[in-house]
């Protein structure tokens, strides 16, 4: 299927940079995947009631051969194969790994709901992702993605870290 497919990534827990750039090389490594582009990473402050650290953000553009199904199995995968434990909701975690947006596709059911049913709330899902496509449309709401940041509040910080990337090793890997 020919749609833009992007997955955000965060982690706050252990080495989250490099918890980060593990789960995007398990995701490329997946036959059915494809890593077309990859954001810079992020320094962002959790939006979350639960005290915990600072986390590691970044997104990744993918081709996808399968369904959006399919690909939540395989994210949800990852996420157990590095030691993720569902506890508390918006808790701190070793590694998440989120559909933001699947083309122009829309799909809201218990298991699944694209685009992320949060991502126009939260300012570091939505940086990497314009980062990557500045033009892209929220297809439900009909939106620039852009559009979506003057609402969100001010304590939600996103800061863009300087000085680690490593968009052209994973792609050529
Ligand atoms: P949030 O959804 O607010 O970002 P979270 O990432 O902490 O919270 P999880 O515990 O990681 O929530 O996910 C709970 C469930 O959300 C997953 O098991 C999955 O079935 C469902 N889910 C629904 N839509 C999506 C999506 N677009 N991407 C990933 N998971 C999703
Ligand atoms: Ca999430
Ligand atoms: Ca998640």
């Amino acid at each position: 299927m020919d749609s833009k497919i992007f997955i955000g990534i965060g982690s706050n827990i252990g080495q989250s940079f490099e918890n980060c750039k593990t789960a995007i090389k398990r995701i490329s490594s997946d036959k059915r995947a494809g890593l077309k582009s990859i954001s810079s990473f992020y320094s962002t402050s959790p939006v979350s009631d639960i005290r915990q650290d600072d986390y590691i953000n970044c997104a990744v553009e993918i081709d996808w051969q399968g369904s959006p199904f399919d690909l939540l199995d395989l994210l949800n995968s990852i996420e157990s194969s590095m030691g993720r434990v569902r506890e508390e909701k918006n808790g701190p975690r070793v590694i998440d790994l989120d559909i933001l947006m699947y083309g122009d596709g829309i799909i809201d059911n218990d298991r699944l709901t694209i685009p992320h049913r949060e991502l126009h709330r939260r300012r570091f899902a939505i940086v990497p992702l314009i980062e990557i496509d500045p033009g892209l449309i929220h297809p439900a709401l009909k939106k620039p993605l852009s559009g979506f940041l003057t609402d969100i509040p001010a304590d939600q910080h996103v800061t863009r870290l300087e000085g680690i990337a490593f968009q052209n090793d994973v792609i050529a890997e």
